[in-house]
């Protein structure tokens, strides 16, 4: 490098040049090697410009990046619950004495387990038509108890029941706003059909997943849907063309919630299994039934020509209620992970059940949901009763009748304990 264009590196500023005239000899020089340098930069930069009229060679080192590796396994799990009912006990239970309403009580031993899952999606069978609140038969709960049931960990709810109508328009309506207001995505009711074009199938993307949802009820209790209200319902013509809508999202699964069967049976019934075969036919993944408010069997099928699991579960039961006929305190999850790589299918599969106990019977202030790993010697006389009915009675139905898939008992966390 010539002398004086040595940069200081003590100041940091560059070297000003003497003008002698072997300096000036240099700087001529140096003024022909540059126009030479700026020449040959002009040419090299039309020489640029002709080559982009012409299309460009494909960006391969671009598209490598965006690849994941090859060894990527995208994975994702997903918990479904039953019921979330809110009889009139409910409410009055969770009314505090400042006038506000807490169910956080009732969540604090399963809230781990259903935080846990990615994707965590309950039947929300109640609506939030605002006060005055109200049970059986026309139902209706106090904001607080969707605010809650989200803190608790659920993501998606599930309106399309027997009872999304109890408010009529006004309900419905206020139920749907109240979910969007909370922020916790629902699917089976809708405002209008532009709402229902634009919202149905609720696509679920997480962890790289893409998970279409249905969702339809088998009937609204006799009410009347009145325009532009949408309610989706147990129609094969209808759900023919959302099963194709949903196929056109090109998702890694298909789920149908199905709102069906008859209450209080413990086994479904011929048009629960027709209607199973038929989704399943018709391209659905996986189905999630409920309404029965007592578990149903769980059947895991497997396609014999693609090797493809198919969970079919007929009915969760009661999550949460004040349900007191045998077995209807007693509700289970069902949980499964998928994985994605060049393939997707289910990883594991498995379910867990809980029950659920009343205040004026076990003392305490609030409707609580146990994991049946709950010890003993933490539960009143009342509480390990219907802990043993679940385990003596719902259990051994559920070994017996299952297909494919196993209990997984929650773990029973000690830090929970609140006495
Ligand atoms: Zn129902």
């Amino acid at each position: 490098m010539a002398e004086w264009l040595k940069t200081n590196r003590n100041n940091n500023s560059t070297v000003v040049p003497r003008h002698d005239s072997t300096m000036n000899r240099r700087y001529n020089h140096t003024k022909i090697l540059l126009a030479t340098l700026l020449i040959i930069a002009l040419a090299i930069s039309c020489k640029q410009k002709q080559t982009s009229e012409t299309p460009p060679p494909p960006e391969t080192d671009t598209v490598a990046e965006e690849i994941p590796p090859k060894d990527t396994t995208y994975r994702l799990s997903l918990l479904f619950a039953g019921d979330l009912m809110q009889h009139d006990l409910q409410f009055k239970m969770a009314l505090q004495d400042d006038g506000t309403y807490d169910y956080s009580e009732c969540f604090q031993y399963v809230k781990h387990e259903i935080e846990s899952a990615d994707i965590a999606v309950a039947n929300f069978e109640t609506t939030l038509a605002g006060p005055p609140y109200h049970g059986y038969p026309n139902f209706c709960a106090p904001d607080k108890y969707l605010v809650d049931c989200k803190a608790a960990g659920f993501d998606i709810m599930l309106t399309a029941n027997n009872h999304t109508c109890d408010r009529r328009q006004q309900g419905l309506e206020r139920t749907i706003r109240v979910m969007d207001s909370v922020g916790i995505q629902h699917l089976g009711t809708y405002l209008d059909t532009a709402s229902f074009e634009r919202n149905y199938p609720l696509l679920v993307e997480k962890n790289g997943f893409r998970i279409a949802m249905l969702n339809y009820t088998y009937a609204i209790n006799g009410a009347t849907v009145h325009a532009p209200n949408i309610v989706n319902r147990i129609d094969t013509a209808k759900i023919s063309i959302d099963i194709e809508k949903a196929k056109s999202m090109e998702p890694d699964a298909i789920i149908a919630f199905m709102h069906w069967g008859v209450e209080y049976m413990l086994e479904p019934d011929a048009y629960q299994k027709q209607l199973a075969d038929w989704l399943f036919r018709k391209g659905v993944s996986h189905i999630i039934g409920s309404h029965p408010h007592i578990v149903e069997p769980i059947e895991i099928r497997t396609d014999s020509i693609t090797g493809e699991k198919h969970v079919l579960a007929y009915s969760l039961g009661n999550f949460i209620s004040n349900s007191t006929r045998q077995g209807t305190y007693c509700g289970m999850t069902i949980r499964f992970d998928l994985e994605k790589d060049s393939t997707v299918r289910i990883s594991n599969c498995d379910y867990s059940l809980y029950f659920v106990t009343h205040p004026p019977i076990n003392g305490h202030k609030q409707f609580r949901i146990y994991p049946t790993t709950v010890p003993d010697s933490l539960l009143n006389f009342h509480e390990a009763y219907r802990k043993h009915i679940t385990l003596d009675s719902i259990r051994p139905f559920l070994n017996e009748k299952n297909k494919g898939i196993y209990e997984r008992e929650v773990e029973w966390n000690p830090s929970l304990i609140k006495l």
